[in-house]
């Protein structure tokens, strides 16, 4: 690369990401191949429209490339319909709002501190500013999602719109039961599978494609893709969906992601990704028993996915913001995350969230991910130590260098 000034930075970058621990839960390391189409030349591409139908001339080719992610996205969800354009997770949650909302409209959607999104009616992003969202939350005895609350909240304010899914929750979540509440107050019903989207793609995880109207994801977490968004749907939303899309919410669509996104689904689909997920999950639970084993209180009392929140501030005194800084001395990489009722601020949290796909992807297994929580726990206890976060952090450094990273 001629740009030396960039050139510098993305090595800086490959070996931050080559020799910590990644733990947060949204992150993951894609393959070459997905590297590649993300990397190639249709970048250059124009390709307003969908295929057959597009505003330029030229796109017989990127033709072929949306088809194809389009099939084979519907084939491992068992999908009737699927639109592989929006940008982000972000832009596919708005594309669903854009087709089923007017602005001002109630929806229903997870509470953000217990783990909700972003996009679910946070009062500084276009979901809280644009409609009018009411939450449910979990229980506080097993900080599992209370569905009678969401019933009791569903039934009072009838959204015309509800939501399920969340970027911090570790427990399954029951489609049926959210189906049934929007049949019953006549709301649409959309999931944000975007966390889960792999365990569910390999039949790890309930799907909730039987069950909701619209299913959105990012292609980037567990799914272990491109940044990059997709909506599923009935097939009779398919034409209002792909409208809102496109031209309602985005411009031309990026080729090479959404050719990146198309070897992500092979991937997918080839046999080894099943095991990669039951690992994902097995090291998951690993994780959270010996983090238990250490003392230290696992929200809800474990996973039954890629996350689990570890109550820092419950079992140790400690914030979440001052453990992620401890961590990260280590080189071990995650996020501060409220936790149910969280008493800090946002900004502070009583929680970490810590998730198993990144480093799964790199090959580790129950032995390594038991040394990753001796060595949260270690940092954890010596946060005056300098010296000895310092030795540990060259204990992962010689860890981490046996586990290269595809480029
Ligand atoms: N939905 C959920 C549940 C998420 O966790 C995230 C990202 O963290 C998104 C949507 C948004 O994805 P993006 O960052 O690609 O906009």
């Amino acid at each position: 690369m001629n740009d030396t000034q960039i050139a510098q930075m993305i090595e800086k970058e490959h070996d931050r990401q080559l020799y910590n621990i990644e733990l947060i839960a949204s992150e993951n390391y894609v393959s070459h191949d997905v590297l590649e189409a993300a990397g190639s030349i249709l970048t250059n591409k124009y390709a307003e429209g969908y295929p057959a139908k597009r505003y330029y001339g030229g796109c017989e080719y990127i033709d072929e490339v949306e088809v194809l992610a389009r099939e084979r996205v519907k084939e491992i969800f068992h999908a009737e319909h699927a639109n592989v354009q929006p940008h982000s997770g972000s832009q596919a949650n708005m594309g669903v709002y854009m087709a089923v909302l007017q602005p001002g409209d109630k929806v229903m959607g997870m509470d953000l501190s217990a783990g909700g999104h972003l996009t679910h009616g946070h009062p500084l992003n276009f979901s809280g500013t644009i409609y009018d969202f009411c939450a449910y939350g979990v229980r506080r005895d097993d900080e599992t999602i209370d569905y009678e609350e969401a019933r009791r909240v569903a039934l009072q304010e009838k959204p015309k719109l509800i939501i399920a899914g969340a970027s911090a929750y570790p427990r399954f979540i029951d489609f049926k039961k959210f189906r049934e509440i929007a049949d019953e107050v006549g709301a649409y019903f959309m999931m944000d599978m975007a966390h889960i989207a792999g365990l569910v793609a390999a039949g790890l995880h309930p799907s909730p494609v039987p069950y909701a109207d619209f299913v959105t994801s990012t292609t980037h977490k567990t799914l272990r893709g491109p940044r990059g968004g997709i909506i599923l749907c009935k097939e009779k939303y398919a034409a209002l969906l792909d409208k809102k899309v496109f031209p309602g919410m985005q411009g031309g669509p990026l080729m090479h992601i959404i050719a990146a996104k198309a070897v992500c689904f092979h991937e997918a689909m080839e046999p080894g990704f099943l095991d990669y997920q039951k690992q994902i999950l097995t090291n998951a639970k690993t994780l959270a028993a010996r983090m238990q084993e250490h003392g230290y209180r696992i929200v809800s009392g474990g996973t039954d996915n890629h996350m689990m929140l570890v109550d820092v501030k419950g079992s140790i005194g400690m914030s979440g913001k001052q453990a992620e800084k401890l961590l990260d001395l280590a080189g071990i990489t995650c996020n501060k995350n409220t936790i149910p009722f969280d008493q800090e601020k946002p900004f502070v949290t009583s929680g970490i969230r810590l998730g198993t796909p990144a480093m799964t992807t790199r090959g580790f297994k129950e032995k390594e991910f038991t040394q990753v929580a001796d060595w949260i726990h270690e940092v954890l206890s010596h946060p005056d130590d300098m010296a000895y976060i310092e030795n540990i952090r060259k204990e992962v450094r010689a860890l981490t260098g046996q586990f290269p990273i595809e480029r």
